[in-house]
């Protein structure tokens, strides 16, 4: 928020930022998909929605997790979210009460603790590699733990658990009868690896909860629509904290999410090709530079290790005001984020041949 506000503050006065702070696609929400938005309000579809959602959209989210993700999912399970932010929030708050721990794997999305925070919890880090995978995961549980957090392809790492890691969490939720959220927001931005659902892996969909949304992959971050699926009782509590709080996602944004689901899919596909080349660019060029970077295999970020350039507060303050590039420190993410930045590539790669030739200048 520092940095944001500070390189607001440069450009407003005229200056050339270039923005790898962001966590939004740089693309339009596709056509069809804003078409089906607008045609339900000219409609008049302006009113009230169930909390959970319209029955269209609960049933094409239940299609796509039972077909796409192998999760034993039927309409009933599933609640709509005015943002997968929401399903995150509430999800939380549905699993951990007052004194529970929850896990977070290595620099996790800076809105997870909060969240447990509201629950009354607290947080239990775990430690993990230099490729960001998990470390003696076991020793990070307690009697107090009750939930992990998994998040990959990961905001801020970009990495990708493979099937021997989410075997390793499936084997210690079932040994701690713990629950586990799985936030696959950047599902379908995802390189040479394959996403894998850990609610579809054995004795994992009574103990899982899984979170995605319309942001990322439709370019959808200002409409606001995200989801969960999960275990009847805690679907429960989270329908009834959603008709407490927002009540539902908004009805002709809903339209449009059924729009996306059941539209043509290659502009996903564009997007990630895309995001794949910058990746490419920018992971390339960091490392010509001498800056240690491991290759993402999903998301639109890298998280370099800094730490030969002061570590990520001082790195991010100096790229801001020497190179005029907006970052995010790493320690925005966790007490492991200290020694990286991260850098969104959501931008084009004109702007990423720009940042890297303003990065050679600072450290030369
Ligand atoms: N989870 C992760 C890991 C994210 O990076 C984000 C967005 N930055 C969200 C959830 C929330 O997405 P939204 O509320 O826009 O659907």
């Amino acid at each position: 928020m520092k940095i944001s506000a500070m390189a607001k503050r440069l450009s407003a006065a005229g200056q050339d930022v270039i923005d790898m702070g962001v966590g939004e696609p740089d693309f339009d929400t596709p056509k069809h998909i804003v078409e089906a938005g607008c045609s339900s309000i000219k409609m008049g579809e302006t009113r009230y929605a169930p909390t959970a959602g319209i029955p269209e959209l609960r049933r094409a989210i239940a299609e796509k997790l039972a077909g796409e993700n192998g999760l034993p999912v039927t309409p009933d399970d599933v609640a709509v979210t005015p943002g997968a932010k929401m399903a995150v929030f509430a999800a939380i708050q549905a699993l951990l009460s007052e004194g529970e721990e929850c896990v977070l794997i290595g620099p996790s999305w800076v809105s997870y603790e909060p969240c447990v925070a509201f629950a009354g919890g607290r947080v239990s880090w775990a430690k993990v590699d230099e490729n960001f995978m998990p470390l003696d995961l076991a020793e990070s549980i307690s009697a107090r733990t009750r939930l992990i957090i998994v998040n990959s392809p990961s905001n801020p790492t970009g990495s990708v658990f493979d099937r021997k890691v989410l075997e390793e969490i499936q084997d210690l939720a079932v040994d701690h009868n713990l629950s586990v959220i799985s936030d696959e927001i950047y599902e379908k931005i995802i390189y040479d690896h394959e996403h894998i659902s850990i609610g579809s892996m054995p004795g994992m969909a009574e103990r899982t909860v899984t979170i995605n949304g319309f942001s990322k992959a439709y370019a959808m971050t200002g409409w606001r629509l995200g989801y969960l699926a999960g275990p009847k009782e805690t679907m429960k509590w989270v329908t009834r904290l959603l008709s407490h709080s927002v009540s539902q996602a908004t009805t002709f944004v809903q339209r449009a999410g059924v729009a996306a689901m059941q539209g043509p899919q290659d502009e996903v596909a564009m997007m990630a090709a895309e995001f794949r080349k910058r990746r490419d660019m920018l992971v390339g060029g960091l490392r010509e530079l001498g800056i240690a970077c491991s290759l993402p295999g999903g998301a639109f970020y890298v998280f370099p290790d800094v730490s030969h350039f002061g570590g990520g507060d001082a790195f991010t303050d100096r790229l801001l005001k020497d190179a005029l590039i907006a970052a995010t420190p790493g320690s925005a993410f966790g007490p492991d984020g200290t020694k990286y930045v991260r850098l969104s590539y959501a931008t084009s790669q004109a702007r990423i041949k720009e940042a890297l030739e303003r990065m050679e200048k600072i450290l030369s």
